[in-house]
């Protein structure tokens, strides 16, 4: 394998602006790994060849220029297929969206251009960013690195294994219920979900809109932090962008990475006591959190009494705003349409369209959500969940009165192997169980890699308050200064 497929993105970027290497060269060696490994991995449901090297020449070319270059200029990344690229594919994981090219880029997806970054490529996902394994792709699943018969997590599993393959340095995922988070911790990679409107939701196809945020992955928190400052801050085409500066997360990642957290306080949810947790990820949590206190923290427990309720609201909110948002999905104006030979009526051809072109779990959603959302259930179902992501946000809001930020595993077990929790889909949704209360709130969350157990990586979760992203960064620096970065034994 080629050297530079093994750098980080900060030193990639520091080899470009330096001209010690091109961004061609940097590119090429990240286009032949994926050659090389992603057959197995299968990260990626698009390679963008052509236009990866392109943008590498751009890059190139304004250095030879003696032009300044971004922070990011010449490092690659790949991007989770749920934001729009313009004239490359953008399925979502689903056959509905099969062959769409939209014709225009998401703002995350311009910010990364505008900074010089080299887009590879589509990444795979759960459909419609729904599942937690990857394995609910119509275009089958993702592996995971660590040990290819075990699931990367989902519904980013692409973005997290392309970074744990060394297939590139950066990727970005979208959040919803944990699909950063999860994914992230699972693969040994770091991967954030910032505050809810602080990074654009513009050409993010929606699954929950009060939920969404994208957000940056990387295998350290300092690169994590850089890719977050690129693709973040108010956009005017999101409603719900956060009209403010993007918090100084890479000064707060670099004073993390000094390895002193004096004057930090710190809260253990006393709620999430390891019930449903595999013993060996709450070990290696429970060890994280010595080492955090030996590098100054002060580490104090916290009770956040409903999060016990925050699994099922988040299954009654996310199906019931899917159940509304998949509606565009007619096949009328994009992608598939299935039966349309004259003869047939307009709902006829849409009914056959998402009968073959949304998957069981996508349908079950969609289902959970109407009825949800149906007169004379509205109030016992989705009000009442409204009503539980209240008190949930009352939880948190009363808990950083005492604490800087919460700490958890992020997620109760390692990688299970593929296959082992498709047949039930509770035993599934419980991947999220100590990540969902974050986007219910709307807070920051990152997961950073904590040990191993039994050979697969563990994560821990840094919860902060809404719009303080940097103390997360700091605290994941920190807890990463001691434990270093994680490498799969193979590939
Ligand atoms: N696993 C959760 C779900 O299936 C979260 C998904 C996400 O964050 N996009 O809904």
């Amino acid at each position: 394998m080629s050297d530079l497929t093994r750098l980080t993105a900060t030193e990639i970027a520091g080899l470009v602006a330096t001209g010690e290497t091109s961004a061609v060269e940097v590119t090429r060696a990240h286009l032949d790994r994926i050659a090389a490994v992603d057959e197995q991995v299968h990260a990626f449901l698009h390679v963008d060849t052509e236009g990866a090297l392109a943008a590498a020449r751009a890059v190139d070319e304004r250095r030879a220029a003696g032009e300044e270059l971004g922070p990011l200029a010449g490092v690659p990344v790949a991007v989770k297929d749920v934001l729009t690229t313009k004239g490359v594919p953008t399925t979502v994981g689903s056959k509905i969206l099969e062959g769409w090219r939209p014709p225009y880029d998401a703002t995350i997806v311009q910010r990364l251009r505008d900074a010089g970054t080299v887009m590879l490529g589509k990444t795979n996902m759960d459909e419609f960013a729904m599942g937690s394994s990857t394995e609910y792709s119509a275009y089958g699943p993702t592996r995971n690195p660590w040990d290819l018969d075990r699931i990367p997590g989902g519904s980013g599993g692409g973005s997290a294994a392309a970074l744990a393959a060394y297939e590139a340095p950066l990727s970005i995922g979208s959040d919803t219920g944990g699909s950063i988070r999860q994914p992230g911790a699972v693969t040994g990679t770091v991967g954030a979900k910032p505050t809810y409107g602080g990074t654009s939701r513009y050409g993010l196809v929606a699954f929950s809109s009060s939920l969404d945020t994208p957000g940056p992955c990387a295998r350290t928190v300092l690169d994590a932090a850089l890719l977050h400052q690129v693709i973040g801050g108010h956009d005017p085409r999101d409603s719900t962008s956060i009209p403010a500066p993007v918090p100084d997360v890479v000064a707060a990642a670099k004073l993390g990475a000094t390895g002193d957290l004096t004057g930090v306080k710190l809260g253990v949810v006393t709620e999430f006591t390891g019930e449903g947790a595999e013993p060996g990820v709450m070990a290696a949590f429970r060890e994280s959190v010595d080492t955090l206190a030996k590098l100054g923290a002060e580490i104090v427990e916290v009770s956040c009494p409903h999060f016990r309720y925050a699994l099922p609201a988040y299954y009654l909110i996310a199906p019931s705003e899917c159940s509304s948002n998949l509606a565009r999905f007619d096949g009328v104006r994009f992608g598939l349409r299935v039966g349309d030979d004259g003869n047939r009526s307009l709902e006829e051809v849409m009914s056959l369209t998402r009968e073959a072109g949304f998957g069981p779990e996508v349908k079950r959603r969609i289902m959970i959500g109407t009825y949800a959302l149906s007169s004379g259930y509205y109030d016992a179902y989705y009000g009442q969940a409204q009503k539980v992501r209240t008190l949930i946000t009352r939880d948190f809001t009363a808990a950083f009165e005492r604490v800087d930020a919460l700490i958890s595993p992020t997620t109760p077990f390692v990688a299970f192997p593929l296959g082992a929790r498709t047949a039930d889909p509770y035993q599934m949704y419980l991947a999220d169980l100590f990540t969902i209360p974050t986007n219910l709130y709307g807070g920051p969350g990152i997961s950073v890699p904590c040990g191993l157990s039994d050979g697969l990586p563990v994560g821990l979760q840094v919860m902060a308050p809404t719009m303080a992203d940097d103390r997360m960064y700091r605290v994941a620096a920190a807890l990463e200064s001691v434990v270093g970065t994680f490498t799969p034994p193979a590939l």
